[in-house]
């Protein structure tokens, strides 16, 4: 029972929610676009998840958002601000203005230099090692679950599909512990993450790419040669690491964060 189980803290009086427009849709209901006025009389712009169907069942699934949620406590990651369990139920969380990363990068292509999108990367890089850490997965990475809070600042959100590692499933590789999930390279996160890597820098450099159906092939494991000129080799190369077959081979988030702080070096130094 998620309801009960979520902090005190996390229970929101709906007194305090004004709902201002639809975002878009959700799994669940449409989400809005708010303000929470706090007890010190404060204005958060929140984004609030709504829940149609009130059943006991489909609202239980709902807040299971909500309760992964609480766990983490990152830059990158989307807060939750809590949650109304009464009905009709209700899931608050800080609000990215900017919306979808996905529709963000397709609607201001052009408007993109590489130091920006090296530093989504790195900053999703970090969320994910954060994961990695916190022993969750997040079963649905893609650009569509990246939000961007403002243009330096990009966040993961969508916790709906995540789930907590049990110990069963991991098994030694090489002294190190490994998921056993991610070692299939088709659902490995470690492929999902070279994914982001690709929609976020190497497509938005070609010429008129991205568009929806080259992010489509990208998102459905496609694997692409360097687009442009203007991606910088090493960041080409950790591409291809990522790919490889041999997940074992694979660099890991840590790896990846530190590859991608030093190529953001590089290439502020240029
Ligand atoms: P669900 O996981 O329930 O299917 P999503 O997380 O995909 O729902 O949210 C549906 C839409 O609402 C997304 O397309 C996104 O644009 C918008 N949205 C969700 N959360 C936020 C947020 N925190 N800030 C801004 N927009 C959001």
């Amino acid at each position: 029972d998620y309801a009960a189980i979520l902090a005190p803290s996390y229970q929101i009086d709906r007194k305090q929610i004004q709902m201002i427009e639809a975002l878009g849709h959700g799994q669940f209901g449409e989400v809005y676009r708010g303000i929470l006025k706090t007890e010190q009389q404060i204005e958060l712009n929140i984004a609030i998840k709504t829940c149609k169907e009130q059943d006991s069942l489909t609202t239980e699934k709902f807040l299971e958002e909500a309760y992964v949620m609480q766990k983490f406590d990152h830059p990158h990651i989307i807060k939750l601000i809590g949650v109304c369990t009464t009905h009709p139920v209700l899931l608050i969380m800080e609000l990215a203005r900017l919306g979808e990363l996905r529709s963000y990068l397709v609607a201001n292509r052009n408007d993109f230099d590489v130091i920006t999108l090296l530093v989504y990367c790195q900053q999703l890089s970090s969320s994910l090692s954060y994961l990695e850490t916190k022993k969750f997965v997040h079963r649905d990475i893609a650009a569509r679950n990246v939000l961007v809070s403002n243009h330096e600042c990009v966040k993961l959100s969508d916790f709906g599909l995540s789930r907590e590692i049990d110990n069963s499933y991991y098994k030694a590789s090489k002294g190190k512990l490994l998921p056993v999930k991610w070692m299939s390279p088709e659902s490995s996160v470690f492929l999902q993450m070279a994914v982001i890597l690709i929609v976020n820098v190497l497509y938005c450099f070609s010429e008129g790419i991205p568009n929806s159906d080259v992010i489509d092939k990208i998102e459905n494991g496609e694997r692409l040669p360097m687009p442009s000129p203007h991606c910088p080799p090493q960041l080409f190369d950790l591409m291809k690491e990522c790919w490889r077959y041999e997940p074992s081979m694979r660099p890991s988030f840590t790896q990846i964060e530190d590859r991608l702080r030093f190529i953001l070096k590089t290439e502020r130094s240029n």
